[in-house]
């Protein structure tokens, strides 16, 4: 893997405004843990299909998991600018196995807002330390896009819920010792009968089913979650029973400002290897780059991905002042999956036979990069997002 394009990006719209240098200067930091922890590793972690949870342990030492976690359970209390640079540097190192920002930017906010205080000061200094690893259990085999229809139930029982059911593609799966579970706590009352509740990794009657093969993403732990009378206390609830489907539909742009995020920057990386692979490559006696179709295709990916920066930088900016909409996070993931799909395929197709190699960057980055329209609701879902609006 290659880490020697500048860092933060840039190239393509001239400096960002969105970062200070208090954040550039925790990038250096990101940086270094990418390349000494992160970076000599990956490629075993993909064979494995799975990191280790050494490296959780090392970022939460290095303070790169829960940037924004308050300074009192063990984070840093910043800004979502510090998560971003982290999904940046995942990003930029082409080093898709490592699922800090699901667990820092998706997972922890659920607990840090709507968890008890006993629950926050037992889990969360320990998920900022890495000592947690977290998930979030959303789709089951028979339903993703459609969460009204889940059928996952938790029927309290006393100071319990009872939790039945199971769930499928979960990422962080494998590694999760907490996880929310999305369940039916009213089954009759469709969407406004939905709960969060955490379920801790060693629960009785909870089992981690396979870790799936993916076409991509492959040091990434995807995994099936099985519930079979599962007993949590009723204070693992996170906030209050059957608004769970309210609290998704609040913290989901967040998640969907990560996918784009990650769109632009990959597109920017990938943009400059392939620029610097046509240049070397020749073909006819001439560099790839110099044929004008060739060319002509770069140039169009460059504008384009000048305009997504722009586009992305703008929706941090929103995000960081707490002004970014539904509509306009969805918009943001749904250009930026589908913008880095079209434009990776472009790449890969300028790298000709190498870009099919596993050896080569591109043609991880393509497959990696298809999960982008699926996951996070997928393009038609933001669609129907943004069609709601008009
Ligand atoms: C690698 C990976 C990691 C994931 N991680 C997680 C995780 O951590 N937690 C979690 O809960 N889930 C996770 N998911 C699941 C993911 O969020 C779902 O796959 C996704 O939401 C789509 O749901 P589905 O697969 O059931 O597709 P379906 O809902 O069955 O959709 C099938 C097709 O129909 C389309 N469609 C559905 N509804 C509409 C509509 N109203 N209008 C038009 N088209 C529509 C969809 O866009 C899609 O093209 C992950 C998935 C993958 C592959």
């Amino acid at each position: 893997m290659d880490t020697s394009l500048p860092p933060g990006g840039g190239r393509l719209t001239g400096p960002r405004t969105v970062y200070t240098e208090a954040h550039e200067a925790f990038r250096d930091t990101v940086r270094r843990f990418f390349e000494k922890h992160v970076v000599p590793y990956h490629r075993q972690w993909e064979r494995d299909g799975i990191v280790s949870r050494e490296v959780w342990r090392q970022a939460g030492e290095a303070g790169i998991l829960c940037p924004m976690m308050s300074e009192e359970y063990g984070g840093a209390g910043a800004d979502f600018g510090y998560s971003a640079i982290v999904i940046e540097e995942i990003a930029r190192t082409n080093c898709t196995g490592p699922g800090f920002p699901l667990h820092s930017d998706i997972v922890v906010p659920y607990i840090e807002d709507l968890a008890t205080p006993e629950r926050k000061a037992e889990w969360l200094p320990k998920m900022a330390a890495g000592e947690i690893i977290g998930a979030i259990a959303m789709t089951e085999p028979g339903m993703g896009s459609d969460l009204k229809a889940m059928r996952t139930t938790a029927r309290r029982d006393g100071d319990h819920y009872v939790i039945n059911g199971s769930k499928t593609f979960i990422s962080n799966g494998q590694l999760a010792d907490l996880v929310i579970v999305c369940a039916k706590t009213d089954p009759s009352a469709g969407r406004k009968g939905i709960s969060l509740i955490c379920v801790p990794g060693d629960a009785p009657g909870f089992r981690r089913g396979r870790n799936l093969e993916k076409i991509g993403l492959h040091a990434q732990d995807t995994s099936e979650l099985f519930f079979e009378d599962v007993r949590v206390p009723v204070g693992n609830l996170l906030g209050e029973e059957n608004r769970g489907f309210s609290y998704l539909i609040r913290n989901l742009p967040q998640e969907r400002l990560v996918i784009a995020v990650r769109a632009a920057m990959g597109i920017e990386v990938m943009l400059e290897k392939t620029v610097q692979y046509t240049k070397e490559r020749q073909a006819f006696g001439q560099p790839v780059i110099d044929f004008q179709h060739n060319r002509f295709k770069l140039a169009d990916a460059k504008a384009q991905a000048a305009m997504f920066r722009v586009f992305a930088d703008h929706c941090l900016a929103l995000h960081m002042r707490g002004e970014l909409t539904v509509e306009l996070a969805a918009a943001a993931k749904l250009l930026g999956a589908e913008m880095q799909n079209r434009l990776f395929d472009d790449f890969l197709q300028l790298h000709g036979g190498y870009g099919y190699m596993a050896e080569y960057e591109i043609g991880r980055a393509w497959s990696d990069a298809r999960i982008g329209r699926i996951y996070g609701g997928s393009s038609e879902i933001m669609r129907e997002i943004i069609g709601r609006t008009l």
